[in-house]
């Protein structure tokens, strides 16, 4: 029997449930890799941001137990309170060097890294300029600031333009934030562009990288290397969790604005710091992407064959620049059906729809991986070829 003051709980549950929204979610029951145990079935791993295969490799599985005896499990604190280890701040310098920034923090996670740095940069008297398709984490951070938010179409630098100078008058100082690369659809933010509209106004500039660190740029250096943008963008915001295999988040910029953030960055002030195996996982995972570029390059080797096979096989796979690559489908019903069938072909790929992605653009999204072999590809390649036939979309 639910309490009355609960009840309002059970009731949205079974809106959720009736509307198809309600997020059934797999249980895995084995590592991290091109093929694992999801739901007690042996399945080829389409799913996961793990794009270089670094979730489950050896040199970071043995960084992190090293880690374990020389540091311990937990940092028992908050860094700016009892203190940093050495471990942490080497981190930071390695992330900063891989990026050829000054400087570098590191946080939690990539969504607190948003909320680290965004309401340090503006408040109640100043304006954010933000892509239409933004991550909900950035959206979050941009809340959080109090400042006016004010949305430009999507990947668009006239009308980014547009919304600056009729606005930016009105505020105290501006900021233009962006996703690099959106993970929906695989394409990614003209970042020359914008940062050229927001030079000449005057505004500061983030963009969100989560999707092209380890992916984008040389040896994987991320979408500001892409552009070519050094010491332009005023902070890249990243995360450990998708290519680097691991967990936290990165704000990495001009020692200034970083020396500021470790003053005034809540998340960095008022939460524990990331353990010590994860951290030298992580420093594990710099060394890899700098000594050699074999993982960035296979995961691109994959995805060009992948999607061109896509292609010739008569699916439409979007506009992604990416190793991300949606399988549009249409509707909700389509791309959940397909999905499960490629469940029992052995192929783990997700459907999204409404509200992820918008109204009748429901859609596989297929994360290409360095982790998967070319047997793997062409297994999953007849999969799609024998469910995209049985169900009518090629
Ligand atoms: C995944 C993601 C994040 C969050 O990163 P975590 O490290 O998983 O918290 C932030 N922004 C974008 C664009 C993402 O795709």
């Amino acid at each position: 029997m639910v309490e009355e003051r609960l009840k309002f709980i059970e009731e949205e549950i079974r809106n959720l449930q009736e509307s198809k929204l309600f997020i059934n979610i797999r249980t895995i029951e084995s590592p991290v890799d091109a093929w694992m145990v999801v739901d007690g079935k042996r399945v080829l791993n389409l799913c996961t941001n793990n794009y270089l295969g670094l979730a489950n490799h050896p040199v970071l599985r043995q960084a992190a137990k090293d880690a374990i005896d020389r540091w311990g499990v937990g940092p028992a604190a908050v860094r700016s309170i009892a203190g940093t280890t050495s471990l942490h701040l080497e981190l930071e310098r390695r992330l900063a060097a891989f990026k050829g920034v000054e400087a570098a923090l590191y946080v939690q996670s990539g969504f607190c890294a948003n909320q680290a740095a965004i309401p340090v940069l503006v408040g109640k008297e100043d304006c954010i300029f933000s892509d239409r398709l933004n991550h909900a984490s950035i959206i979050d951070g941009c809340r959080l600031s109090g400042a006016k938010i004010l949305v430009y179409e999507h990947a668009n630098p006239e009308d980014a333009e547009r919304v600056i100078r009729e606005n930016i008058g009105n505020y105290r100082r501006g900021l233009l934030v962006t996703d690099g690369v959106f993970s929906m659809d695989g394409d990614i933010a003209p970042l020359d562009k914008l940062y050229e509209v927001a030079a000449r106004y005057g505004v500061l500039t983030m963009v969100d990288d989560a999707h092209g660190e380890g992916v984008l740029g040389r040896g994987g250096r991320g979408i500001v290397d892409h552009f070519g943008l050094h010491g332009k963008f005023d902070i890249e915001m990243g995360t450990l969790s998708k290519a680097f295999g691991v967990v936290g988040g990165v704000l990495a910029g001009k020692k200034l604005i970083i020396d500021y953030l470790r003053q005034r960055a809540r998340p960095f002030l008022f939460s524990s710091a990331v353990t010590p195996p994860d951290t030298a996982a992580c420093l594990a995972a710099v060394d890899l992407l700098e000594s050699s570029t074999e993982l960035v390059d296979k995961m691109w080797a994959n995805a060009s064959y992948f999607k061109g096979e896509m292609k010739r096989l008569g699916f439409d796979i979007g506009q992604s620049v990416t190793p991300i690559t949606p399988v549009m489908l249409g509707e909700v019903a389509v791309a959940k059906e397909f999905s499960r069938r490629l469940f029992e072909e052995g192929v783990f790929a997700m459907a999204l729809g409404f509200p992820t992605v918008p109204r009748g653009a429901a859609r596989i999204r297929v994360m290409i991986s360095a982790m998967l072999s070319r047997d793997d590809l062409d297994l999953s390649l007849a999969a799609f070829h024998k469910v995209g036939k049985e169900l009518g979309v090629i």
